[in-house]
């Protein structure tokens, strides 16, 4: 892997590191230029365009009202917002809460069970 010397610095980075860097920065002052509120507006933006794709998803697979796309459509459409999404995550440094994601997994799960098993019994959620 190739090195690239950043002078004031002592070490050396690789390609990749340096692109990071550039990113990070890059990301640091676009949100300074435009605001961390219209960063979020931004996510809102891109939530409600995955949704969009989403429900055309849906249509698509239940026929009776079918999107003018074709399946391969459908799924770059998805694919994209997707993308669009994370990509608002990354800008505002949001992380996954992976505990957050494990409980509420479980707590789905023996909702469903429950469900499934004839049991009225409905976990609320709580914060963890
Ligand atoms: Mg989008």
């Amino acid at each position: 892997m190739k090195k690239v010397m950043v002078v004031g610095r002592g070490s050396s980075k690789s390609w990749s590191q340096l692109k990071e860097i550039k990113g990070e920065l890059m990301r640091k002052v676009m949100i300074d230029k435009i605001g961390p509120a219209a960063m979020y507006e931004q996510l809102a933006e891109e939530c409600c365009e995955l949704a969009q794709a989403a429900l055309k998803a849906a249509r698509m697979m239940r026929a009776d009202n079918p999107p003018r796309k074709s399946p391969k459509e459908v799924y770059a459409d998805l694919n994209e917002e997707v993308a669009d999404v994370w990509i608002c995550l990354r800008e505002l440094d949001l992380k996954v809460d992976t505990d957050i994601v494990h409980y509420k997994e479980e707590r789905f799960l023996n909702n469903w069970h429950n469900m499934m098993c004839g049991e009225e019994t409905y976990v609320p959620f709580e914060e963890v």
